[in-house]
């Protein structure tokens, strides 16, 4: 019995330290020390033992019992720390690599442009008035002095959703819809941003939607001066306190008298050049003082109340300004364009 032991013992000690992973050695044992282990099968036979043998046989089995359980709790640390030690190497980052640049999104050009009009704005005590993008004939045309059939509406042809509902085609509408909320009771002092729809073809010039901002001033005493003032500040504002402006006479159903507004071209001083096509002036917006019928049929008195207005397309303010050359860029949603513009 004592050389089954010991063979027992040489041969698990041997096993256990050619083990390569933790599952074999659980397995070890449990071939060795388990319940059916092989000590456990030997110690069955110790009731054929003499009384002298017995306590040396049984102190033997322990003696072997010991040192396996030591051997296969060595060797399960070993494994252990091996198996840390390849984890840590596998994981390892490596901190000289260059990170992934994360994406920083900024707001669109023509975004840049309505805000910054806006602040010069609200900082001359406007405020910015929104309406909605569908509008009914009465507001987008008779309330500005369009009656239906004036002849002025081809100028505007727009998407109908009904005979009198339609995507609207100038942000003027606001303006109508500004002063019939103050009943008649001056001043009203809006500036309107916002998307507006032409059935116009796309080329580079044109757009079936664009954006306007609209202005409007409302109170005693409004005259051309105040326009003017006004839109100089606008154009200083815009493109430089070198820049002067010009009004020329023009039309517009909801303005009496109606003008045009140029600035003096930035490439050539006013001398001429390709870009202002040799007349020293660049086209701008359009303006005027409020025509009495719009400040009647939107409830108020003319005689006693005047004021002006003017309407500008942040994409020809952003053209202009940044030398872009066609108005689908702000669409096409290009960020290799976009991004250019982000710190603007
Ligand atoms: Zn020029």
């Amino acid at each position: 019995m004592k050389e089954r032991l010991q063979s027992i013992k040489e041969e698990a000690l041997q096993q256990i330290e050619d083990v390569k992973d933790s599952k074999t050695l659980q397995d070890l044992r449990v071939k060795y020390l388990g319940k059916k282990g092989q000590i456990t099968e030997v110690l069955k036979g110790m009731g054929n033992l003499s009384k002298e043998e017995r306590p040396v046989i049984g102190q033997l089995a322990n003696e072997i019992r010991d040192a396996i359980t030591e051997a296969l709790d060595t060797k399960q640390e070993t494994l252990e720390q091996a198996a840390l030690q390849q984890q840590l190497k596998e994981e390892t980052v490596d901190v000289t690599l260059p990170g992934k640049p994360s994406q920083v999104g900024g707001s669109h050009l023509l975004m840049n442009v309505i805000r910054d009009i806006e602040d010069l704005f609200t900082g001359m005590g406007y405020e910015i008035a929104e309406g909605p993008e569908v509008e009914t004939d009465y507001y987008n045309f008779e309330a500005l002095n369009l009656p239906k059939g004036h002849p002025a509406r081809d100028m505007q042809d727009s998407f109908y959703i009904t005979e009198e509902l339609l995507m609207r085609t100038h942000t003027s509408p606001v303006q109508a819809r500004t002063m019939n909320k103050h009943e008649g009771r001056g001043p009203v002092k809006i500036i309107c941003p916002g998307k507006v729809y032409r059935r116009d073809t796309d080329d580079a010039t044109h757009s079936h939607q664009f954006t306007q901002i609209e202005g409007l001033y409302v109170d005693e005493n409004i005259r051309m001066s105040d326009l003017k003032g006004t839109l100089n500040t606008l154009a200083k504002h815009l493109f430089g306190e070198d820049r002067h402006i010009r009004l020329r006479p023009s039309y517009f159903p909801f303005t009496e008298p109606s003008v045009e507004m140029d600035i003096s071209c930035k490439v050539c001083n006013g001398h001429g050049c390709s870009v202002c096509k040799h007349t020293g002036w660049i086209e701008m917006l359009g303006a005027g003082l409020v025509h009495p019928n719009v400040l009647e049929m939107a409830g108020f008195d003319s005689e006693k109340y005047s004021g002006f207005a003017f309407g500008m397309g942040p994409e020809r303010i952003a053209m202009l300004k940044h030398g872009i050359e066609d108005i689908r860029h702000f669409y096409t949603n290009d960020v290799r364009f976009l991004k250019q513009f982000h710190q603007v």
